[in-house]
């Protein structure tokens, strides 16, 4: 059994009150490694060794901290594949995805970052002869991050990378249900040589170990990542205390396919943006919506190449579907195919536990599954499934299918599949999502700007986004006369 432990100051310790809760392998359902059940103690010690830090780290030049993180971008890189068999054992998802997404991505985040921070400009303006404004990006202080476990290392360090940027020093802490990489960061941390302090990984549940770092005076800013419930109950700690926050929340992501879309493409590209990391991205579209002329097509392609998906042991190469992250979370996705059923709805495929022989007999695992005869209305079109279930319902109009895709309370992600280039950004524009993708899913450039609206989120990440949420402005005005 793995012991993990806090990174506090620098140093690796153990939770002040000893206590710790199993991280447990979801492919087999095994505790593997043992997590610190960090308090307040904990957290406030992270805090006090920001605090310490800050002066030192947030007035050395943008350099010096870009080749920190340029140095752990590399040592994430150099330690691939152990972070990416760790994310596999901690999370379920298949370690094939974990080598090919998530760990590329958290080296692309502090590579990325060390670069942007060189080239953040603050802007100034001359009013007449007679006035010289300028604008100082100061960093915070003391910022919060707490990450959930769906791309655990992946938005861990999206967060991270741009808090330590900017020159705060950060309190972070990843989902208690995968924290392996995360402390498996820690140790490259040290290894790269980050000054002790500057960050902090507190490990712990979120009522708890979370719920401290929301509500500590000295920590200035929370970033996080997680349900619309969770973020709901962070802004209402925080916002009294004038906290600047970030909300990157839930989402029921529509997908529209126009009967003019290149067919091979959509099909192939809508199988990914159901299903990847068992459906268990954010970004994943959850209700396809399907013009009628196509729909009968769609319907019989889209089901039996849901068929084939190969379901089983995150291990083994070939297998795109791995195992549902926690017993908890297993037990909420089963319970919306009874849910989809007495709304009328009508399981074409999946709908069940999947069962595996030998090694993984005892772990969690969900046949995709496709329904349809739903209304726009109804449980299983309104609330966040997150797993490998979609629904399809066919739609007639251009307009019909604007109504259907912005009927949530949900606007974080969408995707719009047609070869006319009017009606493309005709909708782009009044879908009620931060991202549209035209043709496409998944495809991030570092620099733009993510997040939701709605009930997804507060604020934006990515890019100058980020490195504007973590600093102060300060504008200075200069009489020139
Ligand atoms: P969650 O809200 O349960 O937990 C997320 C993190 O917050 C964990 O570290 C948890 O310990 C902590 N936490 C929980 N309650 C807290 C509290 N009261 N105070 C402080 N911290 C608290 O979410 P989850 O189940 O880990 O993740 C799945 C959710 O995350 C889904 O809703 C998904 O859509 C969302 N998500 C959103 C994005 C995005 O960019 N918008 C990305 C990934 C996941």
């Amino acid at each position: 059994m793995l012991i993990l432990q806090n990174y506090i100051d620098g140093n690796l310790q153990k939770p002040i009150s000893g206590q710790y809760v199993n991280s447990i392998d979801p492919a087999t359902s095994v505790p593997f490694a043992q997590v610190p059940d960090s308090d307040d103690a904990d957290v406030h010690a992270a805090a006090l060794a920001a605090q310490k830090a800050f002066p030192a780290w947030s007035s050395a030049d943008a350099n010096t901290r870009a080749k920190y993180l340029q140095r752990i971008a590399e040592l994430i890189e150099a330690n691939l594949e152990t972070l990416a068999q760790a994310e596999s054992l901690d999370s379920g998802k298949p370690v094939a995805l974990a080598r090919r997404l998530d760990i590329p991505r958290a080296a692309s985040n502090f590579s990325f970052f060390a670069s942007a921070i060189r080239q953040f400009a603050s802007e100034s303006h001359v009013t007449g002869h007679r006035l010289l404004d300028y604008t100082l990006r100061n960093p915070i202080g003391v910022v919060g991050c707490i990450s959930p476990w769906n791309l655990p290392l992946y938005l861990f360090s999206w967060k991270i990378a741009p808090a330590l940027a900017a020159g705060n020093c950060v309190v972070a802490k990843p989902s208690e249900i995968t924290p392996y990489t995360a402390y498996l960061l820690s140790e490259l941390c040290i290894e790269a040589g980050l000054p002790p302090g500057v960050l902090n990984v507190v490990h712990g549940t979120g009522p708890v170990a979370g719920a401290a770092i929301v509500k500590h005076p000295l920590i200035k800013a929370i970033s996080f990542t997680g349900s619309t419930r969770a973020g709901r109950e962070i802004a209402t700690v925080a916002a009294p205390m004038f906290k600047k926050i970030s909300l990157e929340l839930g989402g029921k992501n529509p997908v529209i396919i126009f009967a003019d879309c290149d067919y091979e493409k959509m099909l192939e590209t809508t199988l990914r943006s159901s299903f990847t990391n068992q459906g268990q991205i954010c970004l994943c579209g959850s209700r396809i919506y399907i013009e009628h002329s196509i729909y009968e097509k769609f319907r019989a392609d889209f089901v039996q190449k849901t068929k084939q998906l190969a379901v089983g042991d995150p291990k083994i190469e070939e297998n795109s579907i791995g195992a549902i992250v926690s017993e908890q979370h297993f037990l909420k996705i089963m319970s919306y195919f009874s849910i989809a059923e007495n709304e009328g709805g009508n399981i074409l495929c999946g709908g069940k536990q999947y069962h595996l022989q030998g090694r993984c007999a005892n772990g969690r695992f969900i046949e995709p599954t496709v329904i349809e005869g739903l209304p726009v209305s109804c449980r299983t079109n309104q609330e966040e499934i997150f797993g490998p279930v979609v629904t399809i319902t066919p739609f007639r109009t251009e307009q019909e299918a604007i109504e259907m895709a912005n009927a949530t309370e949900y606007g974080l992600a969408s995707v719009i599949w047609t070869q006319n280039l009017t009606r493309a950004h005709r909708v782009a524009a009044v879908i009620e999502s931060g991202i549209v993708w035209v043709n496409c899913w998944l495809e991030r450039d570092l620099r733009t700007p993510f997040g939701g609206i709605k009930n997804s989120g507060v604020g934006r990440e990515g890019g100058l986004e980020a490195l504007r949420f973590f600093t102060e402005a300060k504008n200075i005005t200069v009489n020139l006369t």
